[in-house]
């Protein structure tokens, strides 16, 4: 018995019942219907039309909802075209939006972070608790010499010090550089070479499912070939002896010792254009990309989405379980949530640890309220089966995400059903490190298709193209791109200006960066996946993503990989891994079995001609399957950068 889904045989519009009233003690417009009122618009689709033709007129009004130490001039203009520039003139610092202008309002004793440790414990952070923190870091780094404009490097576990280190060098106009803590000495050196970075926030070691990490030994050796590196500050978080190298490292608790609970160190005015941070993309396609981007575009376009997507109310408890390292950890656990005074969770831990019920038993436990998490996520909790989610009272949830990858049927039914109690939203959330920002998302007000990340954002000119830029007909695929620049968007790649152009040449004149999608005669988008992994099989083109879904959709089957090898006749075929379920044993019959399984669910065309039961996949360290490695692997090719591949 199989259960065949597939979002096309489902195509049933969920209208939500959700609640519109704006909450009082908000700043700026409550959610994106008071905003659409107030321009007279009650469609979203009417609406999204007047924001296209009205972009600076959004934008002016979201970023008048922050705070700015000066007003910006021009709200957008191209530069050296494709090189472009948001609230050119205007002074910002992002911090002072996320803590500075709470001081003494309601939101100054609000909790911005629910901590949970690894171990259960919590530590529960106010807007105040994160000011002082924040401050006190802020005061050490410039202590130990850091400046407007250096790069200073973070690499550490999820603990409330990796928020106020963040904030501390945004604070000062450093620009940070979060580099995910699960990356071995290699890929963080290359990263800190890459940055140039001159001081490094790190730990004497991180904790995830009771084992230690030993992230100084890490930093030690990657730091050991980064010649611009000058100090090393370490964060007390294990209690291990670690070796201190004389001068260079130094525990930020004896920095901290000699700086007053009460220290401020003024938020640096910036200029809007100027460097926040430098962020490494995931490394799914390829080598990792150092992506840029600035203080005032980034804060705008975070702070908007966030409100809109997430309709985030003063009593929400609102977790991204991402790790800091990712830009949706940069976006949406840090900044996003901060400028719209929200309450946090943030967890040390690894989620099936101590039981693969640690996540449900968090949701419990902080009454969250909205769940923002990835499909990679929710396909290895739903292995576990529904009986762990059922252990707990998870009632207060009211709002589901993802981001990351396509979300396949079985884990999009799976996550609606037993998370979701059948009726809560869910918002699939397309957008990238490049992006900055949530891009195609539902709102509020949109109804949902599973499977389809819905509309653009406001002012977002998103369509399906083919390679000269034409659009293509409805549910036809082609190349997913957008047709003008939004405020969050990268402004170039560290060091690699040439490198940041190609995202506007592939296709000439739009942004591009490498996905496929279709969209039907209704404007809902439907992300299939990297282009690079669409398999052209006799002039078809299958979406690996498509062939995968079928194959999860088969109660033998775990997880699987689908890649395109070259064939004489066909252009390609179609090659599968396939992981099976706990206990499940291989075999020929059963290969027959999945191989006709894809056949009936997708269709002929896609019946692989090769399957082979793998006890892994590679992957990378944010849980994305990398089918170029499987290609390359299977074609004997060179199998590229993979310093981001999980260990
Ligand atoms: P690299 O660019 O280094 O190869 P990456 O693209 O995986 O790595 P990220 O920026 O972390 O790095 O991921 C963005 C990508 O994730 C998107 O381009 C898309 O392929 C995928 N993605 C994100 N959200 C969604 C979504 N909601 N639906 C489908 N795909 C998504
Ligand atoms: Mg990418």
């Amino acid at each position: 018995m199989s259960s065949n889904l597939q979002f096309e045989n489902t195509d049933t519009v969920l209208i939500e019942d959700r609640v519109f009233t704006p909450p009082k003690d908000v700043v700026g417009h409550a959610n994106i219907m008071d905003y659409m009122k107030s321009k007279g618009f009650t469609d979203y689709a009417q609406f999204h039309q007047w924001s296209l033709e009205h972009r600076n007129e959004f934008w002016d009004d979201m970023a008048k909802e922050l705070h700015w130490f000066e007003p910006w001039q021009s709200t957008f203009q191209w530069t050296d075209k494709p090189f472009f520039q948001w609230f050119v003139g205007g002074k910002f610092n992002i911090v002072y939006n996320c803590l500075d202008r709470y001081v003494d309002t309601s939101t100054w004793t609000k909790v911005a972070y629910y901590w949970e440790a690894d171990d259960g414990s919590t530590r529960t952070i106010t807007y105040k608790d994160l000011y002082v923190m924040t401050n006190r870091i802020a005061k050490t780094l410039q202590n130990v010499g850091v400046k407007k404009g250096d790069r200073v490097g973070i690499y550490m576990g999820l603990i409330p010090e990796l928020v106020a280190a963040v904030l501390a060098v945004a604070r000062l106009g450093a620009v940070h550089c979060v580099v995910f803590g699960g990356f071995a000495a290699n890929a963080l050196r290359d990263r800190m070479n890459d940055a140039q970075a001159k001081v490094m926030i790190t730990a004497d070691g991180g904790i995830r499912g009771g084992k230690t990490i030993e992230l100084k030994k890490i930093v030690d050796e990657a730091v050991a070939e980064v010649p611009t590196m000058q100090q090393v500050i370490v964060v007390k978080r294990v209690g291990n002896e670690v070796p201190m190298q004389r001068r260079r490292d130094v525990y930020l608790h004896d920095l901290l010792a000699t700086i007053p609970e009460n220290t401020v160190v003024p938020c640096e005015p910036m200029e809007s254009e100027d460097m926040l941070y430098i962020l490494y993309t995931s490394g799914s396609t390829g080598k990792p990309k150092g992506v840029v981007h600035v203080q005032g575009g980034y804060g705008v376009g975070v702070y908007a989405t966030t409100k809109f997507v997430f309709d985030v109310k003063p009593n929400d408890v609102y977790w991204c379980t991402a790790d800091i390292g990712w830009v949706t950890g940069h976006s949406y656990t840090i900044y996003g949530p901060l400028m719209n005074a929200a309450t946090s969770v943030l967890f040390e831990g690894a989620p099936t640890h101590p039981g693969p019920d640690r996540l449900w038993a968090i949701i419990e436990k902080y009454k969250v309220t909205i769940l923002y998490t990835a499909p990679t996520l929710i396909r290895n909790l739903m292995r576990f089966g529904e009986q762990w989610p059922a252990k707990h009272d998870i009632s207060s949830l009211r709002l589901l995400g993802t981001v990351g990858e396509p979300i396949n049927p079985e884990a999009w039914m799976w996550y609606r059903k037993y998370i979701g109690a059948n009726r809560l939203p869910i918002v699939d959330t397309w957008w990238q490190t490049e992006t900055g920002m949530m891009m195609i998302s539902p709102t509020v007000i949109l109804p949902l298709k599973p499977g389809s990340a819905t509309w653009p954002l406001p002012t977002i000119e998103a369509d399906v193209v083919d390679r000269n830029g034409v659009s293509v007909g409805s549910d036809k695929g082609g190349f997913l791109i957008v047709r003008h620049p939004w405020p969050a968007q990268m402004r170039t790649i560290y060091g690699d200006p040439a490198r940041y152009q190609t995202y506007w040449e592939t296709i000439p004149d739009v942004y591009f960066a490498g996905d496929a999608a279709t969209k039907d005669q209704h404007g809902y988008f439907r992300v299939q996946g990297r282009v690079d992994d669409v398999i052209k099989v006799s002039g078809h083109r299958l979406g690996s993503m498509e062939i995968e879904s079928s194959l999860v959709s088969h109660e033998k089957v775990a997880e699987a990989a689908a890649i395109g090898k070259p064939d004489q006749i066909k252009g390609e075929r179609v090659k599968v891994f396939v992981i099976l379920k706990d206990g499940v044993a291989p075999s020929d019959e059963l290969a027959h079995e999945l191989k006709q399984h894809v056949r009936t669910v997708v269709g002929a065309i896609a019946t692989p001609d090769e399957l082979e039961f793998v006890p892994t996949l590679p992957k990378t360290r944010s849980g994305k399957i990398m089918r170029r490695v499987m290609r390359a692997r299977e074609l004997g090719e060179p199998i590229g950068d993979i310093s981001t591949m999980e260990a």
